[in-house]
Formats: C-alpha cells, structure tokens, sequence
C-alpha cells in the first residue's frame, strides 16, 4: 500500500491534480472518493475523466440521480449517496463494473466497502479552509504506486 498527499488551493488547481492522478491509475481499478457533500470530490472527478480522454471536464458532474454515468467504455462515474442499503447498491452492477477493463471513479464508495474490488484507490478530500483542501491518495493497487509530482 502506498500513501501521498497532496494540498490544493482552488477547484482549477483540484482539476489539475485530477488529470495528473490519471496518469498514474491502471486501466482497471475502482478509485474510491471519499469526503463531505462539497468537498470536492466531483472536482476531482473532472480532472481524471479528462485526464484519461473520456470527456472533457465541464461535462462531467454528480451521476446523483442517474447513479452511473459512462463517459467511455472504458471510465465510468458512480454516486452511492442516494443508496440505502448494500442490496441496492449491488443492484446496480458493480461487479459487471469490475470485471471491466476500466476506471470507475466511485463517489462515497466508504459506504459499501463489502462491494469494492481489492484493486483500489481511495481519495480522501478533506476541507482546510474555504478554497483549500487536504487529498489523501491511498493505493491498494499491486506493486508500488507512481505518484504525480
Ligand atoms: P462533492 O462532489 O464532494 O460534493 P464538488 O466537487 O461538487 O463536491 O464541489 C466542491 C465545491 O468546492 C465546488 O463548489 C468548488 O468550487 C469548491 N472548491 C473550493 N476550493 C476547492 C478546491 N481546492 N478543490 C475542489 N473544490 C473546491
Ligand atoms: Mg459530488
């Protein structure tokens, strides 16, 4: 497991974290963000489907309501918030996702960790201050994680 965090000071410059982390993820994981309502993590979200030239940033947003957003066959976008309970979210494919060769970014993905793969990286966004957040990026991928600077 391997562990960096990373400090941002604006959404733009959250984004661009984004599409650095892109970089760095195999082409089948689930990357699990995790924090409150507002603290960034479709942001971040914006800058790694991007960063993996599934969709351009500003057409990436919440999949709240429609739950799973495919930008590519290869990247999807899930929101647990509005799930109750495990068998809902189970319902929603999430093996078949995993079985995938493709990033799915998992937006409150700490509310099931039963249904999470092993090939994983949690994103831990944390608010320090009105436009400054805390990003833990935690990886439980195979073998050493490459960083973005
Ligand atoms: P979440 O998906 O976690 O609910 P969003 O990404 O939708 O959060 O919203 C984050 C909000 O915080 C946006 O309004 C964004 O402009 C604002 N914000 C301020 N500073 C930052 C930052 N450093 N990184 C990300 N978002 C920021
Ligand atoms: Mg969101």
């Amino acid at each position: 497991m391997s562990v960096r965090v990373f400090r941002t000071e604006s959404e733009e410059e959250t984004i661009a974290l984004g599409k650095r982390l892109a970089a760095s993820l195999p082409r089948s994981c689930a990357v699990l963000l995790i924090g409150n309502l507002g603290a960034g993590k479709t942001t971040l979200a914006k800058g790694i489907v991007e960063g993996l030239g599934a969709a351009p940033a500003e057409e990436v947003s919440s999949p709240t309501f429609t739950l799973i957003h495919e930008y590519s066959p290869r990247v999807f976008h899930v929101d647990l918030y509005r799930l109750e309970t495990a068998e809902e979210a189970a319902s929603l494919g999430l093996d078949e996702l995993w079985d995938r060769e493709a990033v799915t970014l998992v937006e409150w993905g700490e509310r099931f960790p039963e249904l999470m793969p092993p090939e994983r990286v949690e994103i831990r966004i944390e608010t320090e201050g009105e436009d400054r957040r805390r990003i833990e990026v935690r990886s439980f991928l195979p073998g050493p994680h490459t960083f973005p600077e």
